[in-house]
């Protein structure tokens, strides 16, 4: 991250500040610790993006010993019989009676996206990594959407079988989260998704339920939405299947290059009719229509354009938007240059996520952020 304009040492700061709080003072408060330290450690390998640097850095954050803190959210679940054992992440240490149920699909997600920044996926044995599976699997609603719920529930029938609860929605964030969870634990080919999951219910819930057919690009099947947008085309993506249809696919990317707000701030009508003009905004994306830009929708909407693209088709489809406009939004209106961090727009405070997914969002333009598991390129190497 060379940009000048990026303040790269209270960005550091900033991060380090998440870390350095989270296993003291917040260890009894805090409730999605998986999700902060996800965020703070993949913002600080961008900003560490030579390979020395992200070594260093690795090195310095083990002896610290703060990946136990990870490792320590770890749990398994053996009934006996080996084949029904089920094994994730919970989201907090502060349930003291931690059951099944406290297991949930992001803060699997999250733990082992920073178990792989940190190189220690090994911490993990093939036999822990077969009971995430099977966690997984059972998350799949298979009984009527074919999408997936984050958490368990113990029905009380005779075999205490686990089956989904209806905690969260059922939408395409649990679908990207499940398919990357067993990509991350061994699943490569299509066939090897299949030994979990029902690949057909679920790609009908992508295609059927989820697309938008009226404007392109996806969500709950009627507005569609960047976040959700580059939650499908991440899990196609991992499954190795395309778009199946032409239009599918130019629709989509329209949708989502239209969503770049450079266009409507270049029409003199537009500033005086829309409520939605700012021209604040002007560079930035928004998540769906009729909003104003956000940080984080840079990031959702860039990394689905890179996302559409394809290994034939050369260069990315990033390319068709403004990119020199994006960095300007991110870097001189929402960065915030005294505190260090992105804030969701220039009248906010900077927050945790969306100083990552701005960063993000500048390391995807770069060519260094991978666009399908969502962690820096320097961490896969
Ligand atoms: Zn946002």
């Amino acid at each position: 991250m060379n940009d000048p304009r990026v303040e790269k040492k209270k960005l550091i700061r900033y991060f380090n500040r998440y870390l350095d709080i989270i296993p003291t003072v917040h260890q009894s408060s805090d409730v999605y610790k998986p999700g902060l330290i996800y965020y703070s450690l993949s913002g600080l390998s961008i900003l560490y993006d030579n390979d020395g640097d992200y070594k260093n850095f690795v090195q310095e954050f083990k002896k610290n010993g703060s990946s136990t803190t990870i490792k320590s959210l770890f749990k398994i679940f053996d009934n006996k019989n080996d084949q029904n054992a089920i094994a994730g992440f919970i989201p907090t240490l502060t349930v003291l009676d931690t059951k099944p149920s406290n297991l949930n699909l992001s803060a699997t997600f999250f733990s082992l996206l920073s178990l792989c920044i940190l190189q220690e996926i090994d911490f993990l044995k093939d036999s822990d990594k077969y009971k995430i599976k099977n966690f997984v699997s059972k998350c799949q609603d298979l009984e009527n959407t074919g999408g997936f719920v984050s958490y368990l529930d113990i029905l009380g029938n005779p075999n205490n079988r686990l089956s989904g609860s209806q905690v969260d929605s059922i939408d395409l964030r649990f679908c990207y989260i499940a398919v990357s969870i067993l990509y991350i634990c061994g699943c490569k080919t299509i066939l090897d998704y299949k030994k979990w999951i029902d690949t057909d219910k679920l790609l009908n819930f992508i295609f059927m339920d989820c697309y938008c057919k009226n404007t392109g690009g996806f969500g709950n099947g009627v507005e569609p939405h960047a976040g959700y947008t580059s939650c499908a085309l991440g899990t196609l993506k991992l499954l190795g299947v395309k778009l199946p249809t032409t239009e599918m696919k130019n629709d989509t990317l329209s949708w989502l290059v239209h969503r770049q707000l450079t266009i409507l701030a270049n029409d003199s009508e537009l500033k005086t009719d829309s409520e939605w003009y700012d021209s604040i905004d002007c560079g930035g994306f928004q998540g769906r229509e009729n909003k104003f830009a956000d940080t984080c929708y840079c990031f959702w909407c860039l990394n689905s354009l890179e996302l559409l693209g394809d290994e034939m088709e050369k260069g990315s489809f990033m390319s068709l938007v403004d990119l020199k406009a994006v960095e300007s939004y991110l870097l001189d209106v929402t960065q915030n240059k005294l505190l260090g961090g992105f804030a969701k727009n220039n009248a906010n405070d900077p927050d945790l996520y969306h100083s990552f997914l701005g960063l993000a969002a500048l390391a995807l333009i770069s060519g260094k952020f991978d666009s399908v598991l969502c962690v820096p390129k320097v961490c896969l190497k």
